[in-house]
């Protein structure tokens, strides 16, 4: 069996620094709104370009400058727009930080092949990975742009990985757990304790939901794969 890992907000922590930049633009834009009309503004215009930029920090950072321009109808000026520029730097210069309990289970795992699937930003992905000191625990890592069907379809096709053989696991019902089990795979969803608007989902599974991926082990065993 191999056991498949989303990253953020699986392995390390991402949406809360997406939640507390928010929360600063909000107050940045003040003068054109109040908190929520500003979220919602920057929700629609992220949406409509998902399909140009894609996900992750550099896309989230030009949608807050687009924002910052409709809200104010034109009048935030430079020093604000520079705000927000600031604001993307200190998002993709966070330090990688992993979630509690990750290192343990990843040593009590480590007689299973492991990979990593992320989606976002290639090159900020990427200094993730390696700025988590977590890559030599991974047979595979691979950042893709979205986490699809098609996706997960490809991924495990050019490893050789079946997907009766692939159990993923990840904080996002639409983005780790449903695709994978539509291919015929297993997941196991552990939800963070914040979920991105987008990601939110409540639909119906039948995926196995842990608290903590400290659970995670245990699961293997009582599924009889470790
Ligand atoms: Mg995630």
């Amino acid at each position: 069996m191999i056991i498949g890992f989303d990253a953020d907000d699986t392995l390390w922590h991402n949406e809360d620094g997406f939640q507390a930049s928010q929360r600063e633009f909000e107050a940045l834009l003040a003068e054109w709104g109040d908190a929520d009309t500003i979220e919602d503004r920057l929700f629609e215009i992220e949406m409509r370009n998902m399909p140009r930029y894609g996900y992750g920090v550099k896309a989230h950072t030009l949608s807050m400058i687009e924002t910052a321009i409709a809200v104010s109808d034109g009048q935030a000026n430079a020093a604000l727009i520079a705000g927000i520029i600031d604001m993307g730097h200190a998002l993709l210069d966070r330090p990688v930080e992993l979630l509690d309990g990750v290192v343990e289970v990843l040593d009590e795992l480590a007689n299973l092949t492991l990979m990593l699937i992320t989606k976002g930003d290639l090159y900020h992905q990427l200094a993730r990975i390696d700025a988590s000191g977590l890559k030599e625990r991974f047979w595979q890592t691979e950042v893709v742009a979205h986490k699809d069907v098609a996706t997960y379809r490809r991924v495990l096709g050019l490893h050789g990985v079946e997907p009766e053989r692939f159990v993923m696991v990840g904080n996002s019902l639409p983005s780790d757990v449903l695709p994978v089990m539509a291919l015929g795979g297993r997941a196991v969803h552990v939800p963070y304790h914040v979920t991105w608007s987008h990601e939110q989902h409540t639909g119906d599974h039948d995926a196995p939901v842990i608290e903590s991926l400290s659970d995670l082990p245990a699961l293997l065993t009582d599924w009889s794969i470790r």
